[in-house]
């Protein structure tokens, strides 16, 4: 089925029951707390926290999202995009867990005919939090799920709230069973790389007060109207249900990897390494390509470094495949050709979202190229101070540094091309250079972000926060990227 067809069948769903259809928002964050939409529910916030008043007392819609939080995630396990689609439902005030568990159960496992997705039963597995023993019981009531595929989880993985005062409530997640050939028995509690996590349900129902950490809040009373928060990954049903082993595979995606193949003149399967770029040339593209189309242009800070990464890391990894020439018009032609069917405005904008990303491409290879230059001439000098047959030469971190600060140089550029002239990295020392400026830059954002007055800011929106000043260091994922 293809990933157009799910979203189709997903809003016929829930328009059928009575929600508003509502269309995606941007992937610039409507919350200011967070650069990137990161949920489906972003654009609900003041609904749920009831600062509005919703227009409707249900809503579905599929929602854009970006979370650098999973960038070294990427390629390597089978389900973390950076850009990924979320599809909703939600309850204001409405109806609850049962409906909820009933509609999702209904989705997945209802006949294709009809409408839903015809998954096999068999396959799913529920969570539930460890003292919702109404979750539990209405799995049982509602759907055939058997006891023993219901496992049980503490406030760390199946409890929601904002980590302020205020709403929050215990979720239940869906997961996917791919089977035994990809890993242990055991329920998404032994292995989530078989087990995957495709649905969270959050039921918002206590008010709660004293939040201190995810796991560490007090629960003050209940709330009057009770909200349903959904997110089932499009992306990762599409691969289950695509038969194909990950979410790089799918209809929306796999044809750039296809073109990085031809490009490169390697064979996607071959060699796990150049999957795993192949993989990330695909997901990156693609993010840059629905990043631009919301209008996010590439600069040194915020949103626009985030893409300025996503692209730079894109030609990067083809490089590491062996292809030196210009890559993204090979590239991203091919990712909005395969993303125009749900997203026909890329269509429209493709002529000023591709200059946008081709002049970055270009700028990027001037960099490569003055970078390189600097890089030739450090070795040179240290060549020249050393005297011959003293050991092996070791580039000082502060030259590293310096390439990687003034001349966007990431490390393992560095080190591949230092290695190239016979010469180590004292990667050591450049790491903790590094590290002082992520500790100034994370100084900078908490500053930045306790003159915020207005954050409704959820745990994982807080995350995202501090996450882009990490983003600005290169992390362990380029030394293979
Ligand atoms: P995981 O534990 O796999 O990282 P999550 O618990 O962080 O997922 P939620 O915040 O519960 O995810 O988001 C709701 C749904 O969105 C998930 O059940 C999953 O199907 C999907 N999802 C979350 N993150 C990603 C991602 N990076 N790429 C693709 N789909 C995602
Ligand atoms: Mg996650
Ligand atoms: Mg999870
Ligand atoms: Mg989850």
């Amino acid at each position: 089925m293809r990933t157009a067809e799910i979203r189709k069948r997903w809003l016929d769903f829930f328009e059928a029951r009575a929600h508003a259809v509502v269309p995606s928002a941007s992937l610039i964050s409507p919350d200011p707390s967070t650069l990137f939409t990161i949920a489906g529910m972003v654009p609900f916030i003041p609904y749920m926290t009831g600062q509005q008043t919703p227009p409707w007392k249900r809503a579905t819609s599929v929602q854009k999202c970006v979370r650098t939080l999973d960038i070294d995630e990427v390629g390597k396990t089978t389900r973390h995009g950076t850009f990924f689609q979320m599809n909703g439902n939600f309850s204001f005030g409405d109806y609850f867990k049962e409906d909820a568990i009933r509609y999702a159960w209904e989705f997945l496992t209802g006949s294709r005919e009809d409408g839903n997705l015809g998954i096999d039963p068999d396959r799913l597995w529920a969570t539930v939090y460890e003292e919702d023993d109404e979750a539990r019981e209405l799995w049982k009531k509602v759907t055939d799920l058997p006891e023993s595929r219901i496992q049980t989880r503490g406030k760390k993985d199946n409890y929601w709230h904002t980590g302020q005062p205020g709403p929050g409530g215990p979720c239940s997640e869906i997961f996917y069973d791919r089977g035994p050939q990809y890993g242990a028995e055991g329920g998404p509690e032994a292995d989530e790389d078989r087990y995957i996590e495709i649905w969270n349900l959050v039921f918002m129902q206590y008010a709660l007060d004293d939040v201190k950490a995810k796991d560490d809040f007090k629960v003050v009373g209940d709330l009057t109207a009770k909200n349903i928060d959904t997110g089932m990954g499009l992306e990762r049903v599409a691969f289950l249900l695509q038969g194909v082993d990950n979410m790089y595979e799918i209809d929306e995606v796999r044809p750039v990897i296809d073109a990085a193949e031809k490009l490169s003149g390697k064979r996607y399967g071959a060699d796990h390494d150049d999957d795993v770029r192949m993989r990330v040339v695909a997901d990156h593209v693609r993010s840059a390509l629905m990043i631009i189309g919301d209008g996010v242009r590439p600069s040194n800070e915020g949103r626009g470094y985030v893409l300025r990464r996503l692209l730079r890391r894109s030609v990067r990894a083809m490089r590491l495949l062996g292809v030196e020439d210009v890559a993204l018009p090979s590239l991203l032609p091919v990712s909005k050709d395969a993303m125009k069917a749900s997203y026909p405005e890329l269509e429209t904008n493709f002529e000023e979202i591709s200059r946008v990303a081709y002049a970055e491409e270009e700028a990027f290879r001037r960099t490569l190229a003055a970078g390189t230059t600097i890089l030739d001439t450090a070795v040179s000098k240290l060549k020249a101070q050393t005297p011959a047959g003293t050991g092996s030469l070791v580039l000082g971190g502060d030259a590293a540094f310096q390439l990687h600060d003034t001349y966007g140089f990431p490390i393992d550029l560095t080190l591949e091309m230092a290695a190239e002239q016979g010469v180590r990295v004292d990667e050591q020392a450049f790491r903790t250079l590094m590290q002082e400026q992520r500790a100034r830059a994370r100084a900078d954002a908490l500053a930045k972000r306790h003159g915020n007055v207005d954050v409704a800011a959820y745990e994982s929106i807080a995350q995202e926060l501090t996450r882009p000043v990490e983003f600005l260091g290169y992390t362990q994922h380029d030394a293979t990227v």
